[in-house]
């Protein structure tokens, strides 16, 4: 049922002749959190302008819970509920004026405004600083006002773009339980994008965006199952000479990534215990764990995932 979805099909944007989204296609149902992983400059920021409706695509049909982005725009913004990644609260008002200013925007007034205003100020647990102004908040105190009021209209569909750009560990892991109970409760569709691996592992399904091409979709455990058993990376001075010699002699395929050289392999330890013995000079520190969307990213694009201005060089 197209009502309970978000269905983006076949959608491309070019900025003259950059190609910033290349035939995405993919859903999301309702009550998911859904994540677009991928470095700077892969096409997260377009896609979220084209769904918010600020800008149309190049070409491709977005369906925003059975309403066409293009047809039924003002339907649609009804419907959603946006964050941007620049922080857009008045920084010189209160939590209340502030959230106060947006429902004013959205016609609420009087009893009802202020009702909704003290739910959600309770919700986000930010009730004992509605009385502060913004720019007194933390920064993970301000992501959370900025949500609030980005729920304040009861949309059915959160937008985010890069929500914990700038946040320390903790507090991204604060907001995304934020997230994951409002999906859960309320059912709503949390669509955000991300270029935070951690940020990404606690969302439902991950679509990996490279260069504008969606590379690959599911859970984070199928995405990290495509890679089998453990990744080894090593450092050392000459990692390019190494990673030839370590392919001529082992069944595996260094990549090399960031100053070091990055190996899939079954078995870690014995893997370790072998390639130190057979190369102990050229080898500076070895790091072995679990696969992360990290080695996923790279797997899947043959590139580290680093930002746009290391790429195009
Ligand atoms: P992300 O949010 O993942 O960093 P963006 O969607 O901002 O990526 O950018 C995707 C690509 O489009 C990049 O190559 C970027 O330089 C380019 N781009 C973004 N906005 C514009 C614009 N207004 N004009 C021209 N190129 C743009
Ligand atoms: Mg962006």
């Amino acid at each position: 049922m197209s009502e309970n979805r978000i269905t983006v099909e076949n959608l491309t944007h070019n900025y003259g002749t950059r190609c910033a989204l290349d035939n995405v296609s993919f859903t999301v149902p309702r009550g998911e959190i859904f994540c677009l992983l991928g470095p700077n400059g892969s096409g997260k920021t377009t896609l979220f302008k084209i769904l918010s409706t600020l800008m149309p695509p190049t070409s491709g049909s977005v369906n925003i819970l059975g309403h066409d982005l293009s047809i039924d725009t003002k339907a649609v913004r009804k419907l959603l509920g946006v964050v941007f990644q620049h922080p857009g609260l008045d920084v010189k008002l209160t939590v209340t004026e502030n959230l106060r200013h947006h429902g004013h925007l959205y016609g609420f007034r009087g009893k009802n405004l202020n009702s909704r205003i003290s739910e959600l100020l309770e919700r986000f647990d930010i009730e004992n600083r509605s009385d502060d102004l913004v720019e007194e908040l933390s920064g993970g105190l301000q992501r959370r006002v900025e949500i609030a009021r980005a729920m304040l209209h009861s949309p059915q569909v959160l937008l985010l773009d890069e929500p914990s750009s700038g946040l320390d560990v903790g507090v991204r892991r604060q907001l995304s339980d934020y997230l994951i109970s409002l999906a859960r409760s309320e059912n709503i569709l949390v669509l955000l994008t991300t270029h935070l691996m951690d940020e990404a592992e606690l969302c439902n399904r991950v679509g990996i965006l490279d260069m504008g091409k969606l590379v690959v979709l599911g859970t984070p455990g199928e995405l990290k199952a495509q890679i089998g058993g453990d990744v080894v990376l090593i450092e050392s001075e000459n990692c390019k000479t190494l990673g030839t010699a370590i392919a001529d002699r082992f069944d595996v395929f260094p990549v090399f990534t960031e100053n070091c050289l990055r190996i899939e392999c079954e078995s870690a330890h014995e893997f370790v215990r072998d390639v130190v013995a057979a190369f102990p000079d050229d080898i500076e520190t070895v790091r072995f764990g679990k696969p992360t969307l990290e080695d996923v990213f790279i797997k899947l694009t043959g590139n580290p995932f680093v930002l746009e201005e290391d790429r195009r060089d």
